[in-house]
């Protein structure tokens, strides 16, 4: 039985979706994510397809799936999985009804949710126009300034001359940031604080993203000093109804790149939180947002909060959500997909209470004592830590793995969940103190010295904290 019945209430508020049960999808990703979203296809009686690439032919992602396909043989690592067309044959070539598109690769390309539901199959994300306009970062602003959620001041759009830049910064002030138009993932950022430097500072970043990402195009914002990140999980169905699952502090980051993540933000004033979460909501609405999605804020030190971006798709970081909540996000994407409605789903705004507190730590295959360089290699012992509280997502590692360089350097998600803040961190220590991994180097002793830290632990968090402390890096 695939739709659980008991929770179908004729009378709830849509009754003009139509529900299509999908019977396999295809994961068009690889790693922890690609086997995050087959556990959910498991344990929902649906099949899970799995794609992988020449270089991935003995990845445990391809294992752990239902079936395999392999793409792009004779392409670059990273561009078989960014091969549309064959991801799309394979859809048609197995019966397949529903794409899964993970986190990175095509995940936020608007025109792979539109082959997909071109090719007749249902993608499991927003729709193609929303993905779209949240990932144009101009669009996305604008339609958070209609639905009255504030924004940092920024240039209306992309800036190619220094002449413009030093205009907007003589005009806003200073510190501004510089961000690379068509960067991501924390990449091609760049902090200025003096006007004399705003013009050599333009050109060194905006050559910088044009070597990175094909295009020099650089926006300039208000740079917001010490301030949180937090971001809120949101779920919308296909009738329009929004709830949100609270919000993530992401503040600990390693060059705007995030490191460890807390659900909920600790120390966060109950009426800012409620502010937020009804911004994100209004947005997502006010856009017409279904499937999961999460909306980003920069919260400064007086309580103001901005609205940086919206990332249609689910997560890294969606665990600790999972954890605090009790939800499962990947399992109610694919309801919705389905044409269930939150109501449905038992998922209504009062029906969602956050339980305690939820840690995850990324644990990469970096060195912290060789500036995080990645490390490949044969994994020669790989023992992890388990015990009650803790959750391991990874690409099912084991000892006799090969590392390799071809894509991220992810190697376990490690998951924690207890009532406090400090407890939660006390069994993240512990269970990260357990694994023994040989052959290949970690950063695990950097993220022990992070749950040490009594910053941290009292949760006084905002994204200067690892720059602020080097002995973390001891
Ligand atoms: P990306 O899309 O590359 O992930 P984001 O815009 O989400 O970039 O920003 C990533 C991080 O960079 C934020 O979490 C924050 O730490 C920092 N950052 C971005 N914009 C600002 C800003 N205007 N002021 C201060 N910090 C910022």
């Amino acid at each position: 039985p695939r739709v659980r019945l008991y929770f179908i209430n004729k009378n709830a508020y849509s009754t003009q979706v139509e529900y299509k049960p999908i019977r396999s999808v295809l994961v068009a990703n690889r790693g922890e994510i690609a086997i995050r979203v087959f556990r959910a296809c498991t344990e929902l009686g649906i099949k899970s397809v799995a794609v992988y690439s020449e270089q991935d032919k003995m990845h445990m992602h391809r294992q752990k799936a239902d079936e395999s396909y392999m793409v792009g043989k004779g392409l670059a690592p990273v561009e078989a999985y960014l091969n549309i067309p064959e991801i799309i044959r394979v859809c048609k070539e197995n019966d397949i009804d529903a794409v899964h598109p993970g986190y990175g690769f095509l995940s936020e390309r608007s025109d792979f949710a539109q082959a997909v539901i071109d090719a007749g199959l249902r993608f499991i994300g927003p729709s193609p126009k929303v993905v779209q306009n949240m990932g144009d970062k101009v669009a996305a602003r604008v339609a958070a300034i209609e639905a009255g959620v504030p924004i940092v001041p920024g240039t209306d759009g992309p800036v190619t001359s220094k002449e413009e830049a030093l205009s907007f910064c003589q005009k806003h002030g200073l510190p501004v940031i510089f961000k690379a138009a068509y960067g991501g993932g924390g990449r091609g950022m760049r902090v200025v604080r003096k006007m004399e430097e705003v013009e050599e500072n333009f050109e060194r970043a905006s050559s910088e993203a044009k070597a990175a990402f094909g295009n020099g195009a650089m926006f300039i914002e208000k740079f917001i000093e010490r301030p949180r990140h937090i971001e809120v999980q949101l779920l919308g169905d296909k009738a329009g109804n929004v709830v949100h699952l609270y919000e993530r502090d992401c503040s600990v980051q390693r060059r705007h790149q995030k490191v460890v993540e807390i659900a909920p933000a600790p120390r966060l004033p109950i009426e800012i939180r409620d502010k937020m979460t009804e911004a994100a909501v209004r947005l997502a609405r006010h856009v017409g947002y279904e499937n999961a999605g999460t909306v980003e804020f920069l919260c400064d030190e007086s309580g103001n909060f901005y609205f940086i971006e919206v990332n249609a798709r689910l997560q890294v970081e969606h665990t600790v959500t999972e954890e605090f909540t009790g939800i499962d996000l990947v399992q109610s994407q694919i309801r919705i997909a389905e044409g269930m409605t939150l109501k449905e789903l038992g998922l209504t705004q009062e029906n969602i209470v956050p339980r305690g507190f939820a840690i995850q730590c990324r644990v990469t295959t970096e060195d912290p004592a060789n500036d995080f360089q990645p490390n490949t290699g044969r994994l020669e012992v790989f023992r992890s830590g388990e015990g009650m509280g803790i959750r391991l997502d990874s690409a099912s590692t084991y000892a006799g793995a090969i590392i390799s360089p071809y894509y991220d350097s992810l190697l376990v998600k490690v998951i924690s969940h207890a009532s406090d803040l400090q407890s939660s961190a006390a069994k993240m220590n512990r269970a990260l103190r357990e694994f023994r991994i040989r052959g290949v180097k970690t950063n695990i002793p950097f993220l022990l010295n992070v749950l040490e830290n009594q910053k941290f632990l009292h949760g006084v968090l905002d994204t200067y904290f690892i720059d602020e402390h080097p002995q973390l890096f001891k």
